[in-house]
Parts: structure tokens; C-alpha cells; sequence
């Protein structure tokens, strides 16, 4: 198997104390009242939202800290860094001893055609930003070759920036049949990520034409599973919540600024 690549700091992987361990599980604790709160709002069931903490550019030791404040879903959107905190023996040393249910690993971020074996090595409990046919036939055949189901959200670029990833809304029908075709790789819902507005309000649309267009494909394609809408960071999740999301990924509010 591949090592983690040379140009990860090996700070993100020493454990060990830190004096922002505090900080990180008061900060869990307001985002689980906010999200607690915008549930409630909107008559739902907290439990059928899952709060992914995303981990990104932070060390382990601050996962630790989560994980001691009971959060156990965990985000990345480099292959190769979830890999080196959460899964490579060599340098995620910090998770022996846990039951492997106990750390459920999500990558968040797409994925490129030459880390789609590095990602399905990542055993991840969710892929969020699966964006071509051609990355989820890889996934596939890599899923098949280790015996995995992989199961997977299609990322919808509803903003229409050419910079972002994730699939047009009217390409989506005509990559459908390639996509439930797949007998490893199960999508189960839609991804998005709005442009990027301070305003939580300013996400709202997309929020809801993600939920529209998961209700327009379930009745197109009622045998494919479309329960899942992973929408929603730090500064919009409340909204996200409001409209429906089922994952949210927050980092900023959990571990902090991103340097
Ligand atoms: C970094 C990232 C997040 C978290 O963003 P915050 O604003 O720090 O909460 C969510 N989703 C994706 C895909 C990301 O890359």
C-alpha cells in the first residue's frame, strides 16, 4: 500500500496534549446545542442528522480531544491525509485499540482518478463528492477487488461556478444509469457546497433546490436510494438543518481557523 506522501507534516500525526484540547469539546458542545436547536426548529429528529467533525489540516491530537468529547465521525478531503491520521498503521498509531466502529472516517473532498485506490484502502464509512461517472466506475472496480461496498453521495455544483467540482443538475439524468448500474459503489443521496457567501441566508436557495432535485430523482429513480443530503459548514449549517441535510461538516467551529 501506498505511504502517506512525503509532503504531509508529521505534526498533523503526533498525539499527545495540547492546550486547545479544551477549546475543541466546548466547541462540539455549542455546535451540537445549535444543531440540537435547528432541528427543533424545523420539527425533526437530531438523530437522523449526523455531525461530521472535519479534521483537515488539524492534528491528531485534536481529533483525540473530539473523540474523548464522543464524536465519532470524522471528515477529510485530502485522500492522503485521512489516510496518513486514520488508517495507515505506520503514522495512525493513535487509533490502535479502538474498535473500528468507533472512528468512522468520511472523505469530503472529490477524489482524483489517481487516489481512487488510496481511497477505497481508506475503508471510509461515506464518500461525499463523488462528481464523475468515471471516478465512481474506478471506485468500483477497486471496491470489488477488496471486497467492499462503498457507499457514496453525488456532489451537485448548483452555483454554476466552472471552479467548483461536482455534477451540472441537468447532467445528472444522463449519468444515472452508469451510476445505479454499479454493484459496489451505492450512491445514497447528493452533496453540495453553495459559493461562498458570509451570509447563512445566501445558502438557503441552494439548500432547497438540493432537497427539490433529491425529490425529483427519487421519484425518477425510485429504485435508487436517496436519503442522504450532505449540506451544510460551519457558517450555514443551522439553515442546512432547516432545510432538510442529514450531514453536516463542520470544521472551523469545532477545531478553530484553518491557518
Ligand atoms: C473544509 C470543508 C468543510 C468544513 O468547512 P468549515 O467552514 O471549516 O466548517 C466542509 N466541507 C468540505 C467539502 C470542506 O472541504
Amino acid at each position: 500500500m501506498a505511504s502517506p506522501q512525503p509532503s504531509l507534516p508529521m505534526s498533523l500525526v503526533e498525539g499527545g496534549q495540547t492546550s486547545r484540547a479544551p477549546t475543541v469539546a466546548a466547541n462540539l458542545w455549542r455546535v451540537r446545542e445549535q444543531l440540537a436547536a435547528a432541528a427543533a426548529r424545523s420539527g425533526r429528529p437530531v438523530e437522523e442528522i449526523t455531525l461530521v467533525a472535519v479534521s483537515k489540516t488539524k492534528p491528531v491530537a485534536l481529533i483525540e480531544a473530539a473523540l474523548a468529547a464522543g464524536q465519532q465521525d470524522f471528515g477529510e478531503n485530502l485522500v492522503e491525509e485521512g489516510w496518513a491520521k486514520f488508517v495507515d498503521p505506520d503514522t495512525a498509531s493513535w487509533l490502535a485499540g479502538r474498535a473500528e466502529q468507533d472512528v468512522r472516517l468520511h472523505l469530503i473532498g472529490p477524489i482524483q482518478s489517481r487516489k481512487v485506490a488510496l481511497a477505497v484502502a481508506c475503508r471510509p464509512v461515506l464518500i461525499h463528492a463523488v462528481d464523475r461517472v468515471k471516478i465512481a466506475r474506478r471506485l468500483d472496480r477497486f471496491a470489488a477487488d477488496a471486497g467492499l461496498t462503498l457507499d457514496v453521495l453525488l456532489e451537485v455544483n448548483l452555483g454554476g461556478e466552472p471552479s467548483k467540482f461536482g455534477f451540472a443538475p441537468e447532467a445528472l439524468r444522463e449519468a444515472m444509469d452508469g451510476l445505479l448500474s454499479l454493484a459496489q459503489v451505492r450512491v445514497r443521496g447528493l452533496m453540495t457546497m453553495p459559493p461562498y457567501d458570509p451570509d447563512p441566508e445566501a445558502a438557503r436557495p441552494y439548500f432547497i433546490q438540493l432537497r427539490e432535485l433529491q425529490e425529483r430523482l427519487a421519484v425518477a429513480y425510485p429504485e435508487g436510494d436517496w436519503r442522504h443530503l450532505s449540506m451544510g459548514m460551519s457558517h450555514d449549517f443551522a439553515v442546512a438543518v432547516e432545510e432538510g441535510a442529514t450531514l453536516v461538516r463542520i470544521g472551523t467551529a469545532i477545531f478553530g481557523e484553518r491557518t
